[in-house]
């Protein structure tokens, strides 16, 4: 069995709300393998959830980060130099549109939340990138959070879907910039998951359900199968050639080309 070791690694993750966060489930194998973890959370009110979660793993940094504002992303990443001196690893695991683009249809998408939801879910991946790069000097590992609307419809995700092709062509690019500097940058397209974000998009039940019986695997995902997938990402052991892309965890649904009735009661 391969092991891996992140020992004496620093890492910053973006996107824990609760033990049902991605950010969460990713969080916990990084910190099992060794390496030394910091937070950033949105609003002062998650600080105590964030203080209770991660009381076990020892030598751990919280701090506040509105990826929306400059001045928040400067002074999170002031706290993780101050603290840990170099990083080795970021994981952005956070998006945010508003409300009303679930449930509207996309045709009536203003501006302003087209705006909101390109900084929060898009632009905040160069924001970080662009103020982690400096911090990983022996080069490094980036990953974000996708979601197969970025390339196909599915109804309901709207400006979000939008917003996520946006994120997935940010993070090629960005691959593309800091590969001279041996620093990798991927995405993870997950299946449907019961988070705080997905319960906000409309017809969220339906759409686990439609996944859970029309995959490959004829089942949902789970948390753990995503952490375990990020893992294998930051490690240089298991991930160090891979840069550039996106990868599924789905169950294999984003490989169907069509979804017939099976005899075995299976898909359809
Ligand atoms: P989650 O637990 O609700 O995490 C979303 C995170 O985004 C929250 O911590 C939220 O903070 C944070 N966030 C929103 N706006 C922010 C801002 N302006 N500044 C800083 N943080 C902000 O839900 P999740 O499902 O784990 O989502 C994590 C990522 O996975 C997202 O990119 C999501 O699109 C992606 N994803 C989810 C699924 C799924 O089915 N759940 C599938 C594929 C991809 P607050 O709680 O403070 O708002």
């Amino acid at each position: 069995m391969v092991e891996i070791d992140l020992k004496g690694k620093n890492g910053l993750v973006l996107g824990v709300t609760n033990q049902r966060s991605i950010a969460w489930a990713i969080a916990r194998p990084l910190a099992e393998a060794g390496a030394r973890l910091a937070f950033g959370y949105q609003l002062d009110r998650l600080r105590p959830t964030l203080e209770k979660l991660t009381s076990g793993l020892g030598g751990t940094i919280l701090a506040e980060c509105d990826v929306q504002d400059d001045d928040q992303l400067d002074g999170l990443f002031e706290v993780v130099e101050g603290e840990m001196g170099n990083l080795d690893f970021v994981v952005h695991s956070l998006a945010f549109a508003p409300q009303e683009t679930f449930t509207s249809p996309f045709v009536e998408t203003d501006r302003e939340q087209w705006r909101v939801a390109m900084d929060v879910s898009a632009y905040s991946l160069v924001a970080v990138a662009q103020r982690a790069a400096p911090l990983m000097t022996q080069g490094g590992s980036i990953i974000t959070l996708t979601y197969l609307a970025a390339e196909r419809v599915v109804p309901h995700y709207n400006m979000m879907g939008v917003a996520k092709a946006a994120l997935e062509a940010s993070m090629r690019f960005l691959a593309y910039d800091l590969g001279a500097r041996g620093i990798r940058v991927n995405a993870i397209s997950a299946g449907p998951l019961r988070t705080v974000a997905a319960r906000s998009i409309s017809g969220f039940a339906d759409i686990y359900s439609e996944a859970g019986k029309l995959s490959m695997l004829r089942r949902n995902i789970t948390q753990e199968e995503v952490g375990g997938l990020a893992l294998s990402l930051i490690s240089d052991r298991l991930g160090g050639g891979i840069t550039g892309e996106t990868v599924y965890v789905d169950a294999g649904y984003q490989a169907m080309g069509m979804f017939l009735q099976e005899p075995d009661g299976g898909p359809g």
